[in-house]
C-alpha cells in the first residue's frame, strides 16, 4: 500500500510537487496521466525515495518512505537503509537499461544474485521461471541487442520481480515501443494486476487504464487535479484541465 501525504518537492526554486495526497490500497492499480512537465516521473521518484521529499509524507506498507522519525524530528535514512526499502519497490522506465552484456536470465538474476547472495543454480532456475511468467521461455540465453524492445521491456518486468516487490512502479512503460509491440508488454502488466500486486503506473495507455486501473489520477503543474474511477473520470471529466488534456489524447 502507498500512502503520500502532502507531499511536496522543488528543483531549486521550482515547485515541482505541490502538495500530492494518494494512497493506492494493496492489489490496487493506479494510473496517472497528465502533461508532460506535471510532474508524473518526479512523483514516482519520490515513492522509492529517488528523489527526496521536500515536505509531506511518502509511506510504503506504513513504513516511511526515506526518513525515520525520532523526537518528534525526521532523520533522512542512511543509503544503506534507503536501499533495503527500495528492495521491496520494482521499478520498470521507459528505457528498458538492461545489462547490455549480460543475457536476459543473467539480467534477472542480477540483484539476487548480488543483493540476497543467492546460489547460482536458484537464482538461475527462477530467472527461467520469471521469463516464463513474462513469455519469454525461448530467450534466457539472448543478449539485449538480440531482443525487440517489447521482449527487452518484459525482461526488465521479470528482473524487477525478481526481488519479489511487494510494489511495482512503471514510468512510461510502452512509450518508446513500437506500436504493434506496446500489447505484449501491456498484458504483462494486465496479469501481473490480475495476482494482485499493487502498482503505480504512469502511462498514456487509456484503454489500459481503463480496463486494469482502480484508480485513475490525472496531474497538472505537480497537483492532482482529480482523481477517481478510471470510467467516470475519462468518461465525465470534472475539471476544465482535465477535459482539456483528455480532449488532446483521447
Ligand atoms: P513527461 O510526461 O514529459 O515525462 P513528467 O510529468 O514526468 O513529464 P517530470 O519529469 O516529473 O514530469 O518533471 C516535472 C518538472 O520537474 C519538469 O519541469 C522538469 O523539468 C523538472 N525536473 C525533473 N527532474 C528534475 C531535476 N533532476 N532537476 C531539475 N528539474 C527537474
Ligand atoms: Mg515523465
Amino acid at each position: 500500500m502507498v500512502e503520500a501525504v502532502q507531499v511536496h518537492k522543488s528543483f531549486g526554486r521550482v515547485e515541482v510537487l505541490r502538495g500530492i495526497d494518494l494512497t493506492v490500497m494493496p492489489g490496487e492499480v493506479a494510473c496517472v496521466i497528465g502533461p508532460s512537465g506535471s510532474g508524473k516521473s518526479t512523483f514516482l521518484r519520490c515513492i522509492n525515495h529517488l528523489e527526496r521529499i521536500d515536505a509531506g509524507a511518502m509511506r510504503v506498507d506504513g513504513e516511511l518512505i526515506g526518513y525515520r522519525e525520532a523526537g518528534g524530528r525526521l532523520h533522512e535514512l542512511r543509503e544503506s537503509e534507503v536501499a533495503r526499502q527500495r528492495r521491496d519497490i520494482g521499478m520498470v522506465f521507459q528505457r528498458f537499461n538492461l545489462f547490455p552484456h549480460k543475457t536476459a536470465a543473467e539480467n534477472v538474476m542480477e540483484a539476487p544474485r548480488t543483493v540476497r547472495r543467492e546460489p547460482r543454480r536458484a537464482a538461475r532456475e527462477r530467472a527461467m521461471a520469471l521469463l516464463d511468467r513474462v513469455g519469454l521461455s525461448d530467450k534466457y540465453d539472448s543478449y539485449p541487442a538480440q531482443l525487440s524492445g517489447g521482449q527487452q521491456q518484459r525482461v526488465a518486468i521479470a528482473r524487477a520481480l525478481a526481488m519479489q516487490p511487494r510494489l511495482m512502479l512503471f514510468d512510461e512503460p510502452t512509450s518508446a515501443l513500437d506500436p504493434e509491440l506496446v500489447g505484449e508488454v501491456l498484458d504483462v502488466m494486465r496479469g501481473l494486476a490480475g495476482e494482485g500486486m499493487t502498482m503505480v503506473v504512469v502511462t498514456h495507455e487509456m484503454g489500459f487504464a481503463r480496463e486494469v486501473g482502480d484508480t485513475l489520477v490525472f496531474m497538472d503543474e505537480g497537483r492532482i487535479v482529480e482523481a477517481g474511477q478510471p470510467r467516470d473520470v475519462l468518461g465525465n471529466p470534472q475539471h476544465e484541465r482535465t477535459q482539456a488534456f483528455l480532449s488532446k489524447v483521447l
